[in-house]
This record gives structure tokens, sequence and C-alpha cells, in this order.
């Protein structure tokens, strides 16, 4: 059936008006929702992760297409596969079967619309899990407010302070405007993250945000933000895994990894500014960035 949103597409802040039903906008998605993989995930924040997964769905496609986005191949090449609502549904109830802790929806912001209508059946036909959507926080509240009663659990990046950056490296010099007001939006609708008895996440929002080169992303004036706007006791995820890729080659400043006194000012911030509910990431001897995360504080504002 054809979804006359979709005709003229405005669901993210490009509002590009593609008809997707013909041609692919700028995030280069169509109508269909297409998929590269759904699997446990076991590398995310211990919360999201447990011990039994986290059931996550890599979509294709991305409305913000960073030059050195790290899953570029499933979001800027677009490598994956076409899926029908039923199928979408099948999937997550076959990682609720497998154990999985949540339904963990990664870059879904250019299917948000068609997520609201599948996750609703899914939920009629038994899906009990949180579901978590996993975003750039390139979002528009509009679509945000839709997606309150069938998301859980926000997980979005605060990828830049600065517009010049933003624009530079995603194109996007509104992103700092954008996300901070979609992340505002998030934060009333769900609050801070919340765990259960056995340290799961059941609901809430955990902020990430990636240390870049140079400080490109703005780490301090991000954090200051964070902290001033919603306290210390907001849930963030302080990301060290960039390694340069995709477009990163043609831009001598991201052209390598971060170093360890990079991502130690950006903890020197956490740690003067107060924030305790944080999550880190520690350097592994062979320099690469290990997935176990470590929290100073329980992340639970109950
Ligand atoms: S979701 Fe894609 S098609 Fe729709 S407005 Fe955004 S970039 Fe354009």
């Amino acid at each position: 059936m054809i979804n006359p949103f979709l005709e003229s597409c405005v669901m993210c802040p490009r509002e590009c008006g593609a008809n997707r039903y013909q041609r692919r906008g700028y995030c280069q998605a169509g109508a269909e929702l297409e998929i590269n993989l759904a699997q446990l995930h076991f590398g995310e924040e211990p919360p999201i992760s447990g011990s039994r997964g986290s059931g996550t769905i890599f979509f294709c496609h991305c409305n913000l297409r960073c030059i050195y986005c790290q899953n570029y191949q499933i979001s800027i090449k677009g490598y994956g596969r076409e899926i029908s609502q039923a199928q979408a549904i099948e999937i997550m109830l076959f990682l609720q079967e497998q154990g999985a802790h949540n339904i963990n929806l990664v870059t879904p912001s250019h299917y948000a619309l068609q997520l609201v209508e599948i996750l609703t059946k899914a939920k009629e036909q038994g899906l009990k899990i949180p579901v978590l959507y996993n975003s750039s926080a390139y979002d528009k509240v509009e679509m945000l407010k839709v997606l309150e009663d069938v998301v859980d659990i926000y997980l979005p990046d605060y990828k830049y302070h600065h517009a010049v950056y933003a624009k530079k490296y995603s194109h996007a010099p509104d992103y700092p405007q954008v996300a901070q007001k979609a992340i505002s939006e998030m934060i009333r609708q769900k609050g801070f993250l919340q765990l259960d008895s056995e340290g799961i996440a059941t609901k809430g929002v955990l902020v990430r945000h990636l240390v870049l080169p140079n400080m490109l992303s703005g780490s301090r004036a991000a954090l200051q933000m964070l902290a001033s706007d919603y306290g210390t006791k907001i849930p963030i995820s302080l990301m060290g895994q960039y390694y340069p890729t995709y477009d990163a080659h043609h831009y001598p400043e991201l052209d390598r990894g971060i170093t360890e006194k990079e991502y130690q000012k950006a903890l020197d911030v956490i740690y003067d500014l107060g924030l305790d509910c944080v999550y880190i990431q520690e350097l592994s001897s062979d320099d690469s960035w290990t997935p176990d995360f470590l929290c100073n504080n329980a992340a639970n504002n109950d």
C-alpha cells in the first residue's frame, strides 16, 4: 500500500522531498526496509548487551553520511537486502526467542515511519523486550513524537558541538541544533537510562559521544552542554573507537586514530564536570579499542 508520506519524504531534517517509490533521496533509502544484518551483538555498553546480547538490526543507508563512517559499507554503500514488514517482524521475534535483551535498531532515522507500523504489529504479535532506537540524533522532533509509544530506549550520538565540523564531515551544519533538540525530546519522553535488578537497560536515554582526532567533535563543549542542560547524572558513553575509514583519508586531520592523550582530555572534562554516569572505553595493548565499557557509577536513576 502506498504511504503518502513517502511520496514526498520529509521524514528527517534533510527534508529532501524525494518520492521514495521512484527515486532515492539524500539518504539513498527507498520505500522498503533494507537491512544488512540482524544478530545478537555483544559489543554495546554492558546494560545494552548484557549477558545474552542485544538483538541488533543494521539498516542500510543513512541520512547523515559522515565522511569517516565506521559502518560505511552498510550506511553509505548500502550493502544489504530488502525485507518486507512481515519479515522484519519475524526477525524481531526470532531475536527475542534467541534471548536478546532488546531490539536494537541501528541507523533507523530514514525508516522511522515504517518502523512505527512494524513495531506496533510486532508488539501485537508478542514482542515484549525493550525497543532501542540507536541513531545519530539527526532526527526531527515530530518523528520522535510519533515513535514515543513504540520505542523504550534511545541511544543517540552527540557527534559534533560545532556547526563548522558538522558541515565539513557530515554536510549537516544544523546538526548541533537538531541533535540538541532531538536529545531533549528523547529525555522528555523516557528520562535517563534505567536498569533492572540485573543491570540491564529497560527504558531511558544514554547519549554517546565519539571523540574525534584533534578534538574535532568538540568534546569539551559537548560534555559541558550536556552537564549544564541535564545535570551530572545524565548517562553518557564516551567512545574512543575512531579509526580512519571510508573517505577520512582525504582529510589529514582525521586520517589517524585518536591518541590516549586526546581520550584522556575528554575524560578529564568528565571528571572536572562531575559527570558520574559514564561508560568509558579502554585502549588495548595492540592499540585497538576494546568493545568493553566501564562505568564510573550505576546508570540507574530510579
Ligand atoms: S529520510 Fe531520506 S528521503 Fe526522507 S527526507 Fe531524509 S534524506 Fe530525504
